[in-house]
Formats: structure tokens, sequence, C-alpha cells
């Protein structure tokens, strides 16, 4: 139930004085549906109209200027503008007028009177002049000019001026609110009350008060970080509160790993006691595993799901594509079965008598681990016990079709893979309710990618040298972007580099994109693997995690229009045997000196978690990450990279109130409802649902 002290914020914009029918739909374009969405609106920048000298005015400027009314020009036809000359002892200015209501315009200002005009400069064909003035003003009522004016965001026919009065409006009608931050950490802070806030937001006295460093941006952010962190915390919270099969870790999976032929590595094993301190905990594990593609991520899982066969459970892995979900089946299937666990592959290419066999298993128990694609969640798929569902690559599916999986138990343990590196000051926004291990260190004995950056007028150079690494078995990828407005041009583009490709090294170059269905992805895929092809052309997608060893190569065009991590990712399909391997970053000079800076972070490091974090660095954003997609929520006045010590702190302040007053009955837990249902985080998190 929604406080009443939220009532008048919640209201729709209607309830805004002089927003009708025509004004809504325009408001709610720029701001939303809500009074609160209007209040949320910020200035962008900052009009000064200190008066100034015609002789000064600039094309383009908005400009206040002191005045005599010169001369009025009638209209001759309808469509015609009013054009009234004015002056000052420096110089002359046309003041241009459409519309019925300049008729009147002579009444108001008359020829000889003194005027405060404001507007925008424009160099047009007949001379200096300003389109319909901001203001125009008699002297003894100049003060009706603001000096500073914040400019909000607009759009057609809703122009910025009249945004900020709505958004005044919406300021009045915000209430004062019970204080929801800890007492101590304002004061220290110096942070001004949440009203108080909202009325520096939008009065700003200077560019620094736009700033997102300034206090009450800070106190702004503050607060949809906390209501963030704490709706995390929270539903952290009430899964713990659930209670789940408690999972020891058995004898079956340390015999698994004594066969293997390496051993794992310290971040693998510190990845792998934490889940088993989860399955112990009889409380229901979520736990997410993030390490680069190769660092060893399945083989983790794998161990966790002997110990769930170990105690008569059944676990499922499952894979975004049919060839991932091979792959995964090929690691885990020899070392389980070896020691008696029944592994079943489910995809959609199972059909008939062979399916039924596999559904069989499954339901009786007699296959412990199931491996597959979409084809797990189905409803004809039943498990005897199933106790752990394991997820590679979950950003790649929806949370209804993981929950569809884990529901084929009772309160199922999770672990979710991601080979997306996030950084550690975006890991709380992103993953918060989550448990989090990262796998950072990488197995031994693999040899780094040698990278080089090269312009692409090197092209043939680069190509005579596939042409002899080909004719010695070395398999390539190259990778063409996916950038331009147009799908089809650039889908042009990679058929054109791979015919380009076969004149040259003939007919083992393979095309794959995103235009190709799942099955033809698949076989162009799977040929590659199969050392059918030499060369892969793609336009970006080679599945994440795709596992070649013999790919030795990897060329990427314009390399400077990917993200780091995005680059990363892509390298990481090569270097994944004991041979020297290579990437090649072709790029259209000149590069940008950020551009630059980013090849070489990756000319330097192959470690993503440390690309992920500079890459955050260069480009000062999530959003250039393209989390956004992966996870990142859209916040309001919190920017992750800009407050992003805030979001540590805003973390540690949720748990502690998860843990002192769950029930958020205490003086300071009934402010923080407020706050939450303010920010709706709640419902947002509903949607994503990541426990
Ligand atoms: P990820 O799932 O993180 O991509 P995998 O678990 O599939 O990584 O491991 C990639 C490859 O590396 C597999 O062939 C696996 O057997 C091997 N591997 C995993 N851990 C180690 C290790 N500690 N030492 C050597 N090889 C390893
Ligand atoms: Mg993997």
């Amino acid at each position: 139930m929604r406080p009443e002290i939220l009532f008048p914020l919640f209201a729709p914009i209607t309830s805004l004085k002089g927003v009708g029918p025509r004004v809504a739909p325009l408001l709610e374009r720029v701001a939303g549906p809500l009074v609160r969405d209007v209040l949320w609106l910020r200035p962008h920048s900052l009009i000064r109209r200190t008066p100034a000298v015609l002789s000064a005015a600039l094309d383009g400027q908005i400009m206040t200027f002191e005045v005599v009314i010169e001369e009025y020009q009638r209209p001759r036809t309808k469509t015609q503008p009013w054009r009234v000359r004015v002056s000052d002892p420096t110089g002359f200015l046309t003041l241009v007028f459409f519309g019925r209501f300049a008729d009147q315009l002579e009444q108001r200002h008359p020829v000889g009177a003194l005027r405060i005009i404001s507007g925008r400069v424009e160099d047009a064909q007949f001379g200096r002049q300003m389109l319909h003035p901001d203001y125009m003003s008699a002297p003894d009522k100049a003060g009706d000019i603001p000096e500073i004016e914040p400019v909000y965001p607009a759009t057609e026919g809703l122009p910025a001026r009249r945004v900020r009065v709505f958004a005044l409006d919406a300021l009045e009608k915000a209430p004062e609110m019970p204080e929801w931050q800890d007492l101590a950490w304002l004061a220290r802070e110096k942070f001004p009350a949440w009203r108080e806030a909202l009325g520096r937001l939008h009065a700003p006295q200077s560019e620094a008060d736009l700033s997102p460093l300034s206090l009450h941006r800070r106190r702004l952010a503050y607060d949809e970080l906390l209501a963030h962190q704490l709706a995390m915390a929270q539903r952290k919270a009430a899964r713990r509160r659930e209670p789940a099969a408690r999972i020891p870790a058995g004898p079956l999976a340390d015999r698994i790993r004594a066969d293997l032929p390496f051993v794992f590595t310290g971040a693998q094993e510190r990845a792998l006691a934490e889940v088993r301190g989860d399955l112990q905990a009889g409380e229901r594990m979520s736990r997410l595993v993030q390490g680069d593609v190769g660092s060893g991520k399945t083989v983790v899982a794998m161990c966790a799901m002997a110990d769930v066969a170990d105690a008569g459970g059944q676990s499922a892995l499952m894979a975004p594509t049919e060839i991932l979900a091979r792959q995964h089946y090929e690691t885990i299937s020899g070392p389980l079965a070896a020691h008696g666990v029944g592994v079943v592959l489910l995809t959609g290419r199972d059909k008939g008598a062979g399916r039924k066999e596999k559904l069989a298993a499954l339901a009786s128990g007699a296959a412990q681990v199931a491996v597959g694609t979409h084809a797990l969640f189905q409803d004809e798929v039943a498990f005897q016990k199933l106790q752990l569902v394991v997820v590679d690559e979950q950003h790649r599916f929806g949370v209804a079709e993981r929950q569809r999986l884990q529901a084929k138990g009772q309160a199922v343990h999770l672990i979710a893979m991601s080979a997306t590196p996030i950084p550690r000051t975006l890991e709380l926004t992103m993953y918060g309710d989550l448990d989090v291990s990262r796998i950072d260190e990488k197995p031994p004995g693999r040899t780094p990618v040698a990278t080089r950056a090269v312009p692409m007028g090197r092209l043939d150079q680069i190509i005579d040298r596939l042409k002899d690494a080909v004719a010695g078995g070395a398999q390539a990828f190259w990778i063409c972007p996916l950038v331009s407005e147009s799908e089809l041009s650039d889908l042009a583009a990679a058929e054109m580099r791979a015919i380009a490709l076969k004149k040259i090294l003939g007919d083992r170059v393979g095309l794959v994109h995103g235009k190709l269905s799942g099955a033809e992805k698949d076989a162009v895929m799977a040929d590659f693997a199969d050392n059918k092809l030499s060369v892969l052309v793609a336009t970006t997608v080679v599945e994440v995690g795709v596992n070649v060893p013999n790919a030795t190569i990897m060329v990427i065009e314009q390399a400077e229009r990917f993200g780091l991590a995005q680059l990363h990712q892509l390298r990481g399909r090569v270097g994944r045997g004991s041979r020297e391997s290579s990437c090649v970053l072709l790029y259209d000079p000149p590069l940008s000196e950020t551009a630059q800076q980013r090849l070489d972070i990756l000319r330097r490091t192959d470690d993503g978690f440390v690309i992920a974090e500079k890459d955050l660095e260069l480009r000062g954003g999530g959003d250039a990450l393209g989390l956004r997609q992966s996870g990142l929520p859209d916040y309001v006045f919190a920017d992750p990279f800009v407050h992003r010590e805030l979001i540590a702190v805003a973390g540690d302040d949720a748990r502690l109130i998860v843990n002192r007053d769950p029930d958020l009955t205490s003086e300071r837990g009934q402010a923080l409802r407020v706050l939450q249902e303010l920010f709706d985080w709640k419902a947002g998190l509903a949607l994503r649902d990541a426990g």
C-alpha cells in the first residue's frame, strides 16, 4: 500500500496546473506519466540573461538587450510574420513574430517604447533577428526576467520554459518527507533534506549546481541507490528464509577431480568452496559465478552437480545454444559418467523415441544430470528430484525461462554463470541480490594472445599471413561489426568479406550472421569446430563461450567500434589450446586518443576484470559498456560511475537495515518504506527477479 504522503506525487501529470489533454502526452514524453516524474526532471544547462548591447549580439546565443521599438512591418499575407525593428545606441535588430496573437503587438509595445528583450539571436538573410523573444518587458517589469534560467528537457510543441513551469508546480506539490537517511551519515556528508535537495535541483545558481557531484544531486542519488540496494537486500534476506535441501560436499566430486588432468586454480577452489558453503547452508543458493571464457567455471559447476548427485538429487545445466550445450556435455559427461553419474543431453534436436528415453531417465532419476538448451524447460520435461540449476550465459535467458526450469523442483539451488566480467564498482548495482564468486585467474599453461592493432591499409598483408597460417593448418575467426543504421548493409559487408576471402583462401571459408536460423548457425559453427572450415567470418555473434581449441587467429575489423569488453570476449575465442595465438585489431585510421588507449589496454592485459574496470574509467559511464542490456539499472539521479563510492555505502547501509529492522518498523524503517515506494524499485525488481 502506498503511503498517503506520496499521493500528490503519484497523481497523473494532468493534476499539474495547465496540463490538459493537449499538453499531457507531450509532457509524458518528456517526463513520464506521474507528477513524480516531472518533479524528477532536471535542468541540463543555464541561461544567463545579463543585458548586453546590440553591437555585441552573437549568432546562436541567447542574449538580453535594452531596446527602443522603432517600427512595425505588417505582414502582407497571412503566412508572413510581423517584423519589428528595434535599436539601441549601438545597433539594430529585427524581432520576428508569427501567428494571430501578433496583432496585439503594436498595442502592447508601441513605437518609441523602451523594452528589455531576451531570446536567441540569429543571423538571417535580411540581417540580425530574434524569432519570438523569450521575454519582452517594460523596464519597470524587468524583474519578471530571471537573471539565471535553468533549461529543461523539451520536445516538439512543448518548449523548455513551459516544462520548467510544470516542474516548479510539481515541486510545489512535493511534501516534506520524513528523513529516511541515517542522521549521522547525513550530517557527515552535509546532505540537505530531501525536499530542499529537490528545491536546489530546480533552482540552480551556477553550473556547479548542475553537476552530479553537487550536494543535492548526491543526496538524491544516494536516496535512489539506497532504495535499490534495500530492495535487493530484502530479496536476498527473503531467499535466505526459504529452506532448501542441505547438500554436503561428497566424496564423489573429489574422486572426479582426482581424475582430471589438471588441478584447480586458486580462484576455482575459492569459487567451489563458496558454492559448497551455500549448498550446505540449508538456504536456497543464488550465486553468480563470473569469469572469463575458459577460466574454468563449468568444471566448478560440475563439482557442485556431483555433490548433488552424491546426495541423491538431480541437476540441470542450461546453455543458450545447441553448440554450447553440446560442448558442456562433452566437458562434463565423461568425468561424471566414469563415476556412475548418468548425464543426458537434451536439445531441440531430440525427437521421437530417443527423446522419450531421455525424458524417462530424468523422470525416474536414472539420469542425475541434464545438459541442454531451451528444450530443458519445456512442459514435458520432469525431474525426479531436481535440486540444482546451472545457467550458462545467464543474461541470454529471460527470468521467466530460468524460473520455469527452477520450478521443476522444490527450492532449487541456482548457479548462474557469466563470462562478462563486471567491474567491481558495478557489481552491487547489477547483482546486489545475488552472491557473487569471481574466477579471476586463468588455468596455467595458456599462452597469452599476441595482440596487435593494424590500420586497414595493411589488410593485404594480414590476408597474406592468414593464407600462410591456414596452409599450415591453422583456423581463424574473422569478425565484422554490426554497427551501421542498416543491419543489411553490415551484413552485405560481411558477405563481401567472406567472398573476398574465399577467392584467396578457397572454399574453407564459412559465414555466420544474425539472420541465419539457430540451426543454420549451429551447422556452420559445428563445421568450424570440426575443422571442416579454416576461416569463420562472423558478424558480432560468435557464440559466447564456444570452444574451438584449434582456432589460433582472431581478426577483428573496425575494432575501434567495439566496446573493450566485447573485444576482450572475442579475443577469448582464441588462445584456448597450448599453441601461440594472435589477435589482429584492424582499424580505420586515424584513431581518437581514447580509441588508442583502449586498444593499448587490450594489448597490455588479458584479465577481463581489469579490462572491464579500465573500460569504465575511460568511458566514464556504464551505459557505454552496453551493460544496460545485461541488467544495469536505469537510474534517475544516480550514475553508477560518477556515484560509485556511494554504491558501496548504500549497500552496507541496506544490509545493516535488513539485519536490524527486517520489517522496517522502526521510525527510520517507516520512512524507508516511503523511500522505497517513491522509487518503486520493488516493482522493477519483480520483473527482473534474480532470486
Ligand atoms: P568456462 O566455463 O569458464 O568457459 P571451462 O570450465 O569450460 O571454462 O574450462 C575451459 C577448459 O579449460 C576446459 O577444457 C576445462 O577442462 C579446462 N580447465 C578448466 N579448469 C582448468 C584448470 N584449472 N587447469 C587446466 N585446464 C582447466
Ligand atoms: Mg563456458
